[in-house]
């Protein structure tokens, strides 16, 4: 049977990028984002460069809790994924004594709460199968203090916290536990921000080194990864 990967936002980025390294090694794709047409071309792109692999793929707004236990229901109709990555994430830029009102909670829903509530929906599945690798996608804004960005960073920080107890809780499980930490890596969220793309890691290189975490053999985990663009961070 092939192995399956569930990957939130998928479409553009790190997701995407991660899906096409897991899809080339025949692994079935399950994926979110908010916009169904930019998983349908997902889904024909995978179709034509791995016509083997199965493709699951379902609109949900992950900053919303009834959508987040919604789509994994959904996903749990078909499989346990074999690795769960929890990618998908906002960064809305802006200082925590001045930012609107309401970018607090949804940047804490779209980048914590959502991976609380996902990665509950499978735990107890991955307990009982003996076998899983969670992945969070955190940053480097969670390792650091920022100024224009607090509650990114705020975010980021949290899901670390909840990344190292996950770990400890599910290590006599034989579920491995891992977080990412990238600093600025070229995907959409930067577009039109006016630095040179040579700058930026590539989203292919994320996906490179979570494949490398996940390929390790069974005596091994990889917690963290950090990975900076060569000149620093920006
Ligand atoms: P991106 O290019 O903006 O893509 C984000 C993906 O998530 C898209 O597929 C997007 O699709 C989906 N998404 C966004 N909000 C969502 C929501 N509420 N519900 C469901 N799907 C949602 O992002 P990225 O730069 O690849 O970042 C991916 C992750 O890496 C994030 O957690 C980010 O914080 C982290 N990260 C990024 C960088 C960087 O420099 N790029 C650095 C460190 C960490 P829709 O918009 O259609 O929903």
């Amino acid at each position: 049977m092939s192995k399956s990967i569930l990957v939130t936002g998928g479409t553009k980025g790190i997701g995407r990028a991660i899906i096409f390294k897991f899809a080339a090694a025949g692994f079935d794709i399950y994926t979110c984002s908010r916009t169904q047409q930019d998983l349908d071309s997902l889904g024909e792109e995978l179709k034509v460069e791995y016509p083997g692999i199965g493709y699951f793929a379902k609109t949900a707004d992950l900053s919303k809790k009834e959508e987040v236990e919604a789509f994994a229901q959904w996903v749990k109709g078909h499989t346990v994924p074999d690795v769960l990555i929890n990618n998908a994430g906002v960064f809305l830029p802006g200082s925590i004594h001045e930012e609107p009102e309401g970018n607090f909670e949804l940047m804490m829903h779209t980048n914590l709460f959502s991976v609380y509530y996902l990665t509950r929906a499978f735990t107890q599945a991955m307990v009982e199968r003996k076998s899983g690798h969670i992945f969070s996608m955190g940053s480097i804004a969670g390792m650091t203090a920022y100024g224009n960005g607090g509650t990114y960073a705020i975010s980021k920080w949290a899901l670390l916290g909840f990344t190292k107890c996950l770990r400890q809780e599910m290590l006599e499980h034989n579920v491995k536990v891992t977080s990412i930490m990238p600093g600025a890596t070229f995907t959409a969220s930067w577009e039109g921000a006016g630095i040179p793309e040579e700058r930026f890691m590539k989203a292919s290189d994320v996906a490179e080194a979570v494949w490398s975490a996940y390929s390790m053999s069974p005596q091994s985990v990889v917690e963290e990864i950090v990975i900076r663009p060569q000149l620093g961070d920006i």
